[in-house]
Parts: structure tokens; C-alpha cells; sequence
């Protein structure tokens, strides 16, 4: 890699057009390459195929970063206005205030496929994150699904987001699109309003995930749920199934973040089974996806079929952290909840002696 950086100034002699462009940038771009090239070589020695790189003409090249130097961010009476060296002054929208305390590392400018720019800043911050709490008290466990978003141990029920309009307005673009002749100039009119439909889905979708994982890292101590890194999760039959786990997964990574930044214990637990355990006895028994409720035939706890998998993943989740373990083993787990009951959350654990459920009950 270094050979090549030190070859960017012959570079820039060979082609004129390289002088033009901060050189801090163009050193950004030659390390990117090569560990993308780095990637690639891991991968081949784990056995995957890997072809040849693809050349990608200067119309494609939509994204350049400046690092450590050559920017910054200004006022100028009232605008915020980010100077490229080499480049411009350009008046930009702050979407979100940087901290005062914050370091500017780099920026990142993207071209979005609607024709926007966006700018993102890399910024450092002396920031240490808040300690977890060695006794949670308000734990958690979340059970993701198709029918319902998420289903927790609190009964708090989100559904999927209903984006059937957006939809419908990408599906009519696209059709337009179409009927458009190729390459003309309505073509790439309409071409844009395709794009600007895929954005706006996918800013409502982002903006959906970001509020919910928000919700869940601030207002608990412990958040359990289902690791979908866990092999076998991946063979996922139906295409919609697929498409929901990709959203889950955004969705955890979120949360991940999130809870380490609030200071909030994020265990992922295996979710094999924890539909068709009963969360009161622990007995397996098989349940058709349509069965809505969990009926447990060994003890006859009947509670709803994805509450009874929060729980399950809850219960999961505490014995790995083993927060407050050895504290009392009185009452083995599974013989907690009285037989037949149709209710009672948390009972199980609060009388197997856990103190994290037993605080959060007084
Ligand atoms: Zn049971």
C-alpha cells in the first residue's frame, strides 16, 4: 500500500486530473482499496470464490472522503458552510449538531443515487460509556416476528411498519419509468423519481428501527433477545422470511449500539426452541406458525404464543449474563410457575429466587 501512496505523485504527472484533488483524498482512496483488496484475500483463502476487480468508470466513483485535514466546518452569517480544500466552499444543512466537545475527523461525501449529496462527519469525542449495572432491574426480553415487529416480556406489541402507500407510489414510478424511451431526457427525470421512492422507504424504515431500538437501550437495564447470527437461522425458507431477518439484523445491530452507549447489558441468546418451550414447565411441543396461542399440553399454561418466546428468551438471556446468580437456588426455575395459570409474567423467575425479577415486582 505504501508503495503505491508514494507512487501518487508520478501518478499525478501521468494524469493531470489527479492534481485537482486534495491529496489527503486520494491517499484515503488507495487505502480503501486496498483493504477492500485485503477482504477479498481472506475470503479466498477461506475457500470462496473471488473474481477479478471490476474497473468503474469516473461516473460511478460517487463517494470521496477528506481525513484529518483539508476541511471545515464554518458560519457565515447563519449558513454552516463546509470548505473542501481544492474543491469549494459549500453551503450545507446540519441535520444533526455536532457536539462541542467533538473532534472533526473526517468527512465522507456521497452522492445518492436521487441526485443528493450527503455529507457524513467522523468525529472523536472523550467520551467513556456509562457503566452497566451489575443488578439490572428492569430486564427485558424480545421476540422478533413478521405478524408483530416485536413482541416483549412487558407485552408491549409493535407492529411492522405499514409502508403499503410507499409502495404502491414506487410501483406506479416504476412502471412510468418503463414506458420511458432509455436514456432520453424524461427518462432520467423519472429515473430520479424511482430513486427519491426508494429513499423515502428507506428513511421511513431506518427511522422505524432507530426509534424502537432507542426505546428499548434507554428505558431498560438488560435487553435480551434472539441471536440471529446463531447457525442455522440463516436457512430461512420463504423470500419474505429472508427479507425480515436482513431488517431484524439491522434492527439488533442498532440495539447493540445503542445499549452500549446507554449503558444497557445487550445479550443475544440462542432462539432455538424458545417458540415451543413453555415458558412455565420448559417441555417442548411443536406449534404450526397460524397458533397464535401458546397451550402447553404438559401443564396447561396458556399464554400468547410470541409473549411465551420473549420469556423464554428472557429467562435465557439472565442465565448467561448469570447476573445475581448463586444469590438462591431454593426453587429450581422450572417448577416456579404454579400449573394452570394463565398468566402471571415473571412469576416463574421471581420465585426461582432471581433478584433482578424480584426488585423489579416491588
Ligand atoms: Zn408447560
Amino acid at each position: 500500500m505504501s508503495s503505491l501512496r508514494s507512487e501518487l505523485p508520478d501518478l499525478k504527472k501521468w494524469w493531470d486530473g489527479l492534481s485537482d484533488v486534495y491529496s489527503r483524498t486520494l491517499q484515503v482512496v488507495v487505502e480503501r482499496l486496498f483493504d477492500n483488496l485485503k477482504g477479498l484475500s481472506k475470503l479466498k483463502e477461506n475457500g470462496y470464490g473471488v473474481c477479478h476487480l471490476k474497473w468503474k468508470p469516473p461516473r460511478e466513483f460517487r463517494r470521496f472522503t477528506y481525513s484529518q485535514s483539508g476541511f471545515k466546518l464554518d458560519k457565515k452569517g447563519g449558513q454552516t458552510v463546509l470548505s473542501l480544500s481544492k474543491l469549494a466552499d459549500i453551503p450545507i444543512r446540519l441535520h444533526r449538531a455536532i457536539p462541542d466537545d467533538a473532534k472533526l475527523k473526517q468527512v465522507t461525501l456521497k452522492k445518492e443515487p436521487t441526485g443528493k449529496w450527503f455529507a457524513t462527519f467522523g468525529v472523536e469525542v472523550d467520551r467513556v460509556p456509562p457503566k452497566k449495572p451489575t443488578e439490572p432491574t428492569d430486564v427485558v426480553g424480545i421476540d422478533v416476528g413478521i405478524l408483530k415487529y416485536v413482541h416483549d416480556t412487558d407485552s408491549t406489541a409493535v407492529g411492522s411498519l405499514d409502508l403499503s402507500d410507499e409502495r404502491e407510489r414506487l410501483e406506479r414510478e416504476q412502471r412510468k419509468l418503463s414506458r420511458k424511451q432509455h436514456w432520453s431526457n424524461n427518462y432520467e427525470k423519472q429515473r430520479q423519481r424511482v430513486a427519491e421512492c426508494h429513499a423515502d422507504l428507506k428513511q421511513k424504515r431506518q427511522d422505524f428501527l432507530h426509534k424502537l431500538s432507542n426505546y428499548y437501550a434507554k428505558e431498560y437495564d438488560l435487553v435480551a433477545v434472539e441471536d440471529l447470527n446463531v447457525a442455522g437461522m440463516m436457512q430461512f425458507g420463504s423470500n419474505s422470511r429472508n427479507r425480515a431477518s436482513a431488517a431484524w439484523r439491522t434492527f439488533l445491530q442498532m440495539l447493540e449500539y445503542k445499549c452500549e452507549r446507554e449503558g444497557t447489558h445487550y445479550v443475544p441468546v440462542n432462539p432455538r426452541g424458545t417458540t415451543k418451550e413453555c415458558a412455565a414447565c420448559g417441555v417442548s411441543s411443536e406449534k404450526p406458525v397460524w397458533v397464535r396461542e401458546h397451550s402447553c399440553l404438559s401443564c396447561g399454561f396458556t399464554t400468547d404464543r410470541d409473549w411465551n418466546a420473549a420469556y423464554n428468551i428472557l429467562v435465557r438471556g439472565l442465565k448467561k449474563v448469570d447476573i445475581g446468580a448463586g444469590c438462591s437456588e431454593s426453587a429450581p426455575v422450572e417448577t416456579a410457575l404454579p400449573t394452570g395459570t394463565g398468566a402471571v409474567p415473571a412469576k416463574r423467575v421471581i420465585e426461582a429466587g432471581s433478584p433482578v425479577l424480584t426488585a423489579r415486582s416491588a
